[in-house]
């Protein structure tokens, strides 16, 4: 089925004669523009409150009317009311007074019966906690972003009103791709900083609007647009996972071809296993792999002060992620989201809510926007996440074997003194290393390097040696010499459930 635009949507709600339709933006601009159109279409006049007052029409001067005595009105004279759409913006700071619920929610009813004819109320806010007693009079409806077209037409107008060459062709493209996920108004302003320089608007200007749009972005607090140069060369063994997520790139830069063979598109992957195995270390390489931007999804951030506010940051942190698609959206620490479960029984029902409608996207979505989840522990993670068919594939990382850690020491080594590697005794060194993770190995070459340093008071010229090494490895603790009982437990859970291992 054709995805319906926001516009149809509007109109068959207000065709339904629902009678309080909210609009989840930040966007005011837009939508309004939105509805004076549909209210033109359907001989609607639209009056609206906002904290400025109270306009009978579009352009008429606002009165101090309080919302509160604005709704009192339309209530006593019902003909008042008549055909109008009545569009209410800056209220969050009212919307749950119970002054003004009641009267909504009475409001709703008086439609719903029929007191109250062609009358609509349409709610513009970023969403937040909607109280329980007008829940069911509300239809919440998402401003899509904007697509390449509408976004490529917005540069032509801002390019031409300033009489500045429209970037044409290949360029063009690269404009709207860069600006994918961006509101109305952050367009526009990237636009003007862009050409603030030189007056025009040319390639040069890219970086800087994808700097700007990875600002816009950590600024709505739910994700981050990360720069990568990890590459699949940087990771130590894990060959099982790198050989899966090479395939998967290769699907995912031919996807059409291989939609049309057959093949349906990647969703994504769970990696669990212990801490500084190379979870986020994949993720990352992973974007190199495939091309695409990362973007990173901050559970603790995601799950808000309010619990009410989580619902509107999962869906909003969603239509981003499929505004910049093509891309990998990284799920950082997993397990945090459901870190509330159990304890306090609201905080659980949010967090069901929430994953019910992660999953619903993972299953149905048709964009290339590859998840790739990483977790800790699995035991903080529901049974319905781990089951099959969610992500393509679960693998776990265990803490690295012999070969593996020789790749990994020879990766840290490699990038600082890899003019050493060829005198160290490695296989001495991987012996010596039973139960270090990624990140203890890379630590004790940290440490080893500050050691020869030292060593050479003078002239700093002491090679990293074998002696060195072993000196710091000696003088180290793993985590994992304290948690042995734990990843022995870990490892025969992974089995049980028959996750794929991440090395060969
Ligand atoms: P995790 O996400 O599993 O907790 P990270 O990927 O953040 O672990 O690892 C922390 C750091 O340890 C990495 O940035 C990397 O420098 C090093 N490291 C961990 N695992 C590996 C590995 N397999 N190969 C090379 N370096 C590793």
């Amino acid at each position: 089925m054709e995805k319906k635009t926001i516009k149809e949507k509007l109109q068959t709600y207000i065709d339904a004669g629902l009678p309080i339709l909210y609009i989840d933006t930040f966007e005011d601009d837009r939508a309004e523009k939105i509805i004076y159109d549909l209210a033109k279409k359907n001989g609607r006049e639209v009056a609206t409150w906002s904290l400025r007052g109270f306009q009978a029409k579009p352009g008429a001067s606002p009165d101090k009317t309080g919302l509160v005595d604005r709704l009192n009105m339309f209530l006593a004279d019902p003909t008042e009311a008549t055909g109008k759409i009545f569009v209410l913006k800056d209220i969050a700071s009212v919307l749950d007074t119970p002054d003004v619920s009641a009267r909504l929610k009475f409001m709703a009813q008086q439609i719903n019966e029929g007191f109250l004819e062609e009358f609509t109320i349409v709610i513009i806010s970023p969403l937040m906690t909607i109280p329980h007693d007008i829940e069911s009079y509300i239809t919440i409806i998402d401003l899509d972003y904007l697509d390449d077209n509408a976004i490529q037409e917005l540069i032509r107008a801002f390019a031409e009103e300033r009489e500045i060459q429209v970037p044409s062709g290949d360029l063009m493209g690269k404009f709207s791709t860069a600006l994918r996920g961006l509101s109305e108004t952050d367009i526009l302003t990237a636009l003007s900083l862009a050409i603030a320089d030189d007056g025009r608007l040319d390639a040069t200007d890219l970086t800087e609007i994808r700097e700007q749009k990875k600002q816009i972005i950590k600024k709505s607090g739910i994700l981050e647009i990360i720069g990568v140069n990890e590459t699949l060369d940087d990771i130590g063994g894990l060959e099982n996972l790198k050989t899966w997520l090479k395939r998967k790139a290769e699907l995912c830069a031919d996807i059409n071809k291989a939609n049309e063979f057959g093949v349906a598109t990647p969703k994504g992957v769970l990696i669990v296993g212990m801490p500084g195995c190379g979870k986020s270390l994949t993720a990352k390489a992973a974007a190199k792999v495939f091309d695409f931007p990362l973007l990173r999804m901050d559970m603790g951030r995601l799950m808000g002060k309010y619990v009410g506010e989580s619902e509107g940051n999962m869906r909003r942190a969603i239509k981003l992620t499929e505004a910049s698609s093509p891309c990998i959206l990284w799920i950082d620490e997993l397990e945090k989201a459901f870190a509330g479960i159990g304890s306090d029984s609201s905080g659980s029902e949010v967090t069901v809510r929430l994953f019910g409608s992660f999953l619903t996207w993972m299953q149905e979505k048709k964009s290339l926007a590859f998840v790739i989840a990483t977790a800790n522990k699995i035991e903080k993670l529901p049974p319905e996440l781990l089951r099959k068919g969610r992500f393509d594939e679960i693998f776990y990382v265990e803490m690295p074997n012999e070969a593996e850690r020789q790749k990994i020491f020879e990766i840290h080594i490699g990038k600082k003194h890899a003019e050493d590697l060829k005198k160290i005794d490695l296989k001495k060194i991987v012996k010596k290393t039973e139960g270090y993770c990624g990140a203890d190995i890379e630590s004790v070459v940290h440490e080893s390097l500050e050691e020869a340093f030292l060593k050479d008071s003078k002239n700093h010229q002491h090679p990293l040696t074998t002696e060195i090494l072993l000196e710091t490895i000696e003088n180290t603790h793993p985590i994992s010499e304290t948690m042995k009982g734990q990843i022995e437990k870990m490892r025969d859970t992974y089995k049980d459930l028959k996750f794929k291992s991440a090395s060969k």
